[in-house]
């Protein structure tokens, strides 16, 4: 059984120093157990160019590029950063725009900046014809209109934190739940009822590393190897073998991101 983590930061700067080899020993690693494949997320220009180059590495990587809402303060110029972004989405292993989206979690970076560039995000999205990853983080009813307001638009909401009925919301709006450690939490009631209810044609999983890593390895460093719990947990919430899990997140994560033209 192998597993496909769609959602990873491996460039992150803590592999460097507390994963001994840095990133390309964490993949090397993570592909020879149990891993099929990662998309490598980008948050910026600068660690979207990154997410490229390692995909052109590792031939079973991926890249997403994109600007998280966090980061939106960054820059100066909208219009450069979309023609920039559009650059490097040309590239044939940039397979989704993301992750972009509303954080409403930290009140230092207000909602209009993040509204902007979440909206001509879409929009590159549906010129480009690509899929995006969203990061909504207490965000709920701004980023579901966002959705509406692109209906060809389809994606994923990345490590879901909405109730059962948002993710059949999504669902039935055409677009992919995934879900990351956190739903084995003790105490995640909610991710827990909502990972049941999303149709089999429409799960994902992710670690979401280095951040948000599963029980048994709370506190530690993430790593893509560990989307085996979250998937583990996911079976036993939908009465089910973690193989089929594995089987089925693997077929939607193909079906989502086109990547049928490269080897699995
Ligand atoms: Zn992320």
């Amino acid at each position: 059984m192998t597993l496909f983590d769609t959602h990873a930061h491996c460039d992150d700067k803590r592999y460097e120093l507390e994963y001994e080899g840095g990133t390309d020993k964490l993949i090397s690693d993570c592909l020879e157990n149990g891993i099929s494949n990662i998309i490598n997320i980008g948050t910026c220009l600068e660690n979207s160019k990154a997410s490229i180059e390692l995909a052109h590495k590792f031939e079973n990587v991926y890249a997403s590029c994109g600007i998280h809402p966090s980061d939106v303060l960054t820059y100066e110029n909208v219009d450069e950063v979309m023609r920039e972004l559009e650059e490097l989405l040309r590239d044939e292993k940039a397979v989704a725009i993301g992750e972009i989206g509303l954080d409403y979690h930290y009140e230092d970076i207000p909602k209009e900046p993040q509204m902007i560039y979440f909206e001509r995000q879409m929009s590159l999205a549906q010129k480009l014809n690509i899929p995006v990853i969203i990061h909504d983080r207490e965000a709920h009813g701004d980023c579901l209109d966002m959705v509406k307001k692109f209906p060809k638009v389809k994606g994923v909401f990345h490590s879901f934190s909405g109730s059962p009925e948002m993710a059949l919301e999504l669902v039935k709006l055409g677009w992919y739940i995934s879900f990351s450690g956190t739903v084995t939490f003790k105490n995640a009631r909610v991710p827990k009822e909502a990972c049941k209810v999303v149709p089999e044609d429409r799960l994902l999983v992710e670690t979401d590393s280095p951040y948000l890593s599963p029980t048994p390895h709370r506190g530690e460093i993430n790593m893509p190897s560990y989307v085996f719990f979250t998937a583990e947990e996911i079976a036993r919430q939908r009465e089910t073998t973690t193989e089929h899990i594995a089987k089925i997140t693997k077929e939607n994560a193909k079906r989502l991101f086109n990547l049928n033209n490269f080897v699995f």
